[in-house]
């Protein structure tokens, strides 16, 4: 990649990292909004980015626009991210003196000779490896969506407290979200859940279970066409069929 495509959307590096601060940005904004709220992680993933929160109250789309609204804030605000390290106990010390006790956790798990990095933007300072973009100003305050939320496990671990997570996307421009988010509606449209049971092609019951669906008889008709057309062409093509037991 060459120096001047290395600070665009374009590269992958680049983008994780806006995304990542995007989730940053989400977190102090709801912060702000719900001082008591604590906090668990905030990847960035292949599609955006999610924060896991541990809430006294469950995210409704209401809250979800709330926090966007405090997230175009920040952006305008553009705040800068600055990092900083502590020793381990002066560490932990701060997860404790903020009640953030998943952090505390991540903290404890971290090797004895882990450096330990925050990383601050005005009133908001994460416990983070980094990397991040320079200031918050980089996103664009019409550029991203929260898209939904829902129950995650601390830790993935069923036996763990169940988290809230906020799923979030980010593009460096309106347009660009916008056409995401068209092609993300576009792309539900068509999606085979949706229309295989539109179709009756199948159904699913609970006592089966949502993996097993159960052809119906359009379905099953679909599928029969579909084998007779393939056995017909091995024929056609010379291949000899054989059984097994
Ligand atoms: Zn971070």
């Amino acid at each position: 990649m060459s120096e001047e495509n290395l600070y665009t959307f374009e590269n992958p590096e680049y983008r994780k990292t806006f995304w990542h601060t995007s989730s940053h940005v989400m977190a102090q904004a709801v912060k702000r909004l719900w001082p008591e709220v604590q906090l668990a992680i905030g990847p960035a993933i292949d599609e955006g980015w999610y924060y896991d929160f541990d809430a006294p109250f469950s995210f409704t789309p209401e809250h979800l626009a709330q926090i966007e609204a405090e997230m175009k804030k920040i952006v305008k605000e553009r705040i800068k991210l600055e990092r900083s390290e502590l020793p381990r106990a002066e560490a932990i010390a701060w997860a404790e003196a903020h009640n953030e006790p998943y952090k505390k956790e991540l903290i404890e798990d971290l090797p004895e000779d882990a450096v330990i990095s925050f990383y601050t933007q005005g009133d908001f300072t994460d416990l983070c490896a980094g990397p991040h973009l320079d200031h918050t100003g980089r996103l664009r305050h019409n550029g991203f969506k929260l898209t939904k939320s829902c129950g995650a496990y601390w830790r993935g671990d069923s036996n763990r407290k169940m988290l809230q997570r906020i799923y979030g996307i980010g593009f460096p421009s309106k347009d660009e979200l916008d056409a995401y988010l068209t092609a993300q509606e576009e792309a539900l449209k068509r999606d085979h859940n949706k229309l295989g049971r539109e179709l009756e092609f199948f159904t699913t019951v609970e006592e089966i279970g949502q993996g097993l669906p159960i052809l119906l008889p359009k379905g099953a008709r679909v599928i029969q066409t579909l084998q007779r057309w393939v056995e017909d062409e091995e024929q056609k093509r010379g291949y000899l069929l054989t059984k097994t037991p």
